[in-house]
């Protein structure tokens, strides 16, 4: 086990919009270096990890600006729109000496290695962060997906959603005063009280290979590294004894 740490092997899922720290630009460079910061500290502390970068803060297949295109067409421009950003977060982090490969689901060898779970797994435990692009490579599915199938394939001991907000509400509470903070929730209370924690085919994924979801604020630095310290921070969603 690594120092202190309750994981081995963790899958952080980082939205497109993280990366832009709330900026009108799509990548801000304070940020990533923010990010790649915490991720040196998780790193040094021994933990496995890999990362699946969205694409949002560029380009999704679902949004206005891709009304009028062939929904196939729009997903390559998303899952193109990953790439992007996982080249960035991987150059942020080699600035800070941390060794990062990036595996691409869209095979592009000049750009990135070709996705090979053999390969990530090897880099993986030659503690190297892997960050992997082009989602699971299909259209009609999300980056989300791509967190949780990664995280399966890997073995990965849980999955790390970071979002704007503390965890799990009962309602959204940027909307809803009166939305209650649920800390530690199993799969079948995210589905009876219809909670969005992530969209249901990256869920089921989840639920079926009883795979862990912490839901916590990835705005406050050292939130990642005090959960994986075993730390109550945001909510966490069943795991092994749900
Ligand atoms: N996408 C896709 N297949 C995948 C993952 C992503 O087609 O397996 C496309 C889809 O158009 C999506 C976009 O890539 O809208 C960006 O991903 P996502 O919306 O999940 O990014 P995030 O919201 O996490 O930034």
């Amino acid at each position: 086990m690594s120092q202190g740490s309750i994981y081995k092997r963790i899958l952080i899922k980082l939205s497109g919009e993280s990366l832009s720290g709330g900026s009108s630009r799509s990548l801000d460079p304070d940020t990533l270096n923010r990010i790649a910061g915490e991720l040196k500290e998780i790193h040094a502390s021994g933990t496995q990890t890999g990362i699946v970068v969205g694409g949002g803060n560029i380009f999704r297949g679902l949004s206005e600006e891709a009304e009028r295109m062939d929904r196939v067409s729009a997903d390559h421009m998303g899952m193109l729109a990953t790439v992007i950003n996982a080249i960035a977060l991987r150059d942020a982090l080699l600035n800070q000496d941390i060794p990062a490969t990036v595996f691409s689901a869209i095979p592009m060898q000049r750009v990135a290695e070709d996705y090979n779970q053999r390969k990530v797994l090897k880099c993986l435990m030659d503690n190297e962060v892997v960050i992997f692009a082009a989602g699971t490579g299909n259209p009609f599915f999300t980056t989300d997906t791509a967190a949780a199938l990664r995280a399966v394939e890997i073995g990965a001991d849980a999955l790390m959603k970071g979002t704007r907000v503390e965890g799990i509400y009962t309602a959204d509470p940027e909307k809803d005063p009166s939305a209650e903070f649920l800390p530690r929730i199993s799969y079948d209370e995210v589905l009876q009280k219809n909670l969005r924690v992530m969209d249901q085919t990256a869920f089921a994924l989840c639920r079926e290979n009883q795979l862990a979801v912490h839901i916590f604020n990835m705005e406050i630095h050292g939130n990642l590294l005090k959960i994986i310290h075993g730390e109550r921070i945001g909510s966490v969603v069943g795991g092994q004894n749900d």
